[in-house]
């Protein structure tokens, strides 16, 4: 990488569990970036410390993305490089980014998001749901405008992918079975990449009693078949 043509801003991917799972070229650019902006600076102060990288951090979450974005592109202006990372997976998915993305952008600047970790990918195909077709809906919100989420959600004929907490993972699924039917294939993927990864396949109903006697531990996403086209 030639540093005159560095984007100002990289997005880059961290593992979702398997610390193995970093690539080369993220390590690469994480060592030359100026400055690196960090959702939770403890938490990816380990990484960069198990990765031997001693860069600058600075924190960057949701409660100070709007007061810092515009000092940090005049930082870009100025010539400083960045790069994103989030607690874990790929920044701005889920997370924080976006905004910084669409402001460097509007300042005419360059960004580049690295190819890596993410658990929506291997959650889409471990699930054995068709994969040509997806949506991606991220975590649902919890109180106001969900049922209007799920109900939207009625006639969708791609595979839907959302992120979940175990502690609300039982009534989601019972709310979907209300919504989509029982009989809905799915498949909860939880702690991808990490010791106890698990992928339960099966029906709605299916899942909703294997947590029953299941308890739910970790981190899930939770990917549920399409309508079928051909049944009204
Ligand atoms: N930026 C991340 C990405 O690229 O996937 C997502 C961050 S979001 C705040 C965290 C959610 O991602 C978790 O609640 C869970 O739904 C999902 N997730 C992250 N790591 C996971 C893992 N190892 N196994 C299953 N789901 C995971």
């Amino acid at each position: 990488m030639s540093e005159d043509s560095r984007p100002n801003l990289y997005l880059v991917p961290t593992p979702i569990g398997n610390l193995k799972d970093i690539t080369l070229r993220a390590i690469e650019v994480l060592k030359q970036a100026d400055v690196i902006l960090a959702e939770d600076t403890r938490t990816s102060g380990k990484l960069l410390k198990h990765l031997e990288i001693s860069r600058p951090l600075q924190s960057y979450h949701i409660f100070n993305e709007h007061k810092t974005v515009e000092k940090l592109v005049q930082r870009m202006k100025a010539g400083e490089y960045f790069a994103l990372i989030s607690d874990a997976g790929t920044p701005a998915i889920s997370d924080p980014g976006f905004l910084l993305v669409r402001e460097v952008l509007q300042a005419g600047l360059d960004v580049q998001c690295l190819p890596g970790p993410t658990a929506f990918v291997p959650a889409l195909v471990n699930s054995g749901l068709p994969n040509d077709r997806f949506v991606f809906e991220g975590f649902l919100p919890h109180k106001k405008g969900r049922k209007t989420r799920i109900e939207g959600l009625m006639e969708e004929v791609r595979t839907m992918i959302f992120y979940e907490s175990t502690h609300r993972i039982q009534k989601t699924l019972e709310q979907f079975a209300e919504a989509f039917g029982p009989e809905r294939q799915a498949c909860v993927s939880r702690e991808l990449t990490k010791l106890h990864e698990e992928n339960a396949r099966g029906t709605l109903a299916e899942l909703i009693d294997y947590y029953q006697t299941h308890p739910i531990k970790g981190e899930i996403v939770l990917v549920v078949a399409g309508k079928n086209p051909k049944s009204d």
